[in-house]
């Protein structure tokens, strides 16, 4: 098997240094274990690696060759800076605002603009399966809260692990003796209000001004933010005449360049609910990004069901459709990162078929039965 890039083989340091961001990295480590990973490049290799929590997500950036500190410190403050921009839940941020405004007409950055304009991009592309205006249904599915918690009925008590799980068992038990599946999962009612207010179209943009034609709705740039940031990350290390650099960003793999030796990087992708070390195909890239969305990546279980954060504005429900991942390989990570999120949603023949039909963009779909599916060009290990 593949030696994989341990801490201890290289220079890896915690960036910003907070001890919330310590615990944060500690409580996300289940939640977290999926995805894309880097195999190293050879181990006498100069390299710096950083690790900070952003977005919800655990990044690590590991730069080759004698570097000094203002590179990796030009990415944190880049990460911090689209954070503020970006978040759904920091106040005063471009999304904040859009979703605080009432109907008015919001200002925004012309990169918030740019990015939204992308997500609807993608909505009409793949007929609202893709749709940013997803936010009522993610608050009220709060799979993130509910993360780790895995319930059976039939249990004496519900298995736990979350906050979430405690702070609902009293809940959980009188629901337990009406037969139902539990709290966790919302009702029929609950989920057609939400449904109500999900609706792209209804997102107006023109040119820095956003405006929400309806009153109930908010946007969520999750599906696509992480992508983004990766591309601009990339454009940020080669500016600074970095040319071998691989950017994590909580399994959306971005590499800049080649290993230092003028080679291609090999990044692994990880077998669904499989260990970290659990390689199921490996890409070769040279610059591209790799970006995959699963079942795995953040779910609750209720009664051996999985309940996770990619959520179908046809139903109501986390996409139900025999998939556990979608991998994308391209040039761009935002392409990466909205095709993942998109190709999952529309399921494999549909989601295969809009890749096929796209130029430079090539996927891996992994089947619950653990069967995997390439587009015509993606690489056979
Ligand atoms: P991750 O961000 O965990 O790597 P994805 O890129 O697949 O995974 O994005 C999932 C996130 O996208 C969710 O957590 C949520 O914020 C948002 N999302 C969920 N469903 C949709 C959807 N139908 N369209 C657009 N965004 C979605
Ligand atoms: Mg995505």
């Amino acid at each position: 098997m593949f030696d994989f890039f341990s801490q201890d083989t290289f220079r890896q340091s915690l960036h910003g240094y907070s001890i919330r961001m310590v615990a944060c990295l500690l409580s996300l480590a289940t939640a977290m274990s999926a995805f894309s990973f880097s195999l190293p490049a050879s181990a006498e290799e100069e390299k710096t690696s950083d690790t900070g929590f952003f977005l919800d997500t655990v990044i690590t950036i590991t730069l080759y060759g004698d570097t000094d500190s203002t590179a990796m410190d030009g990415c944190f403050d880049l990460l911090e800076e689209y954070e503020q921009m970006l978040s759904r839940t920091i106040e005063g941020s471009d999304v904040w605002n859009i979703n605080h405004s009432a109907g008015e007409a919001t200002e925004v950055s012309a990169e918030t603009a740019s990015l939204i304009e992308t997500a609807l991009y993608y909505s009409e592309l793949s007929d609202g399966a893709f749709d940013i205006t997803i936010t009522p249904l993610v608050e009220l599915w709060d799979i993130d809260g509910k993360s780790g918690t895995v319930y059976e009925s039939d249990a004496e008590s519900a298995a736990a692990g979350s906050e979430a799980d405690n702070s609902t068992d009293s809940e959980e038990d009188s629901d337990l003796n009406a037969g139902s599946d539990s709290s966790l999962i919302p009702s029929d009612a609950e989920i057609e209000e939400a449904l109500s207010h999900v609706d792209y179209t209804k997102v107006s943009l023109d040119g820095t001004m956003v405006t929400l034609l309806d009153t109930d709705a908010e946007i969520d740039l999750g599906g696509i933010a992480k992508g983004y940031i990766a591309d601009r990350l990339e454009e940020y290390l080669l500016s600074q005449g970095i040319e071998s650099a691989l950017i994590n960003l909580g399994g959306n793999v971005q590499t800049v360049g080649t290993k230092p030796d003028g080679s291609s990087w090999k990044i692994g992708i990880q077998k669904p609910f499989g260990q970290t070390s659990d390689i199921i195909a490996v890409v070769e890239c040279m610059g591209e990004s790799v970006v995959t969305s699963g079942t795995y990546e953040r779910y609750f279980e209720v009664n051996g069901t999985i309940y996770h954060h990619i959520l179908d504005p046809e139903t109501g429900y986390p996409a139900d459709n025999g998939l556990t991942s979608v991998s994308i390989l391209a040039d761009s990570s935002t392409e990466c990162d909205a095709l993942s999120t998109t190709s999952f949603l529309l399921g494999l023949e549909d989601g295969m078929e809009l890749i096929e039909s796209l130029d430079g963009v090539e996927a891996l779909f992994i089947t619950e039965d653990e069967t995997m599916y390439r587009s015509s060009g993606f690489p056979e290990d």
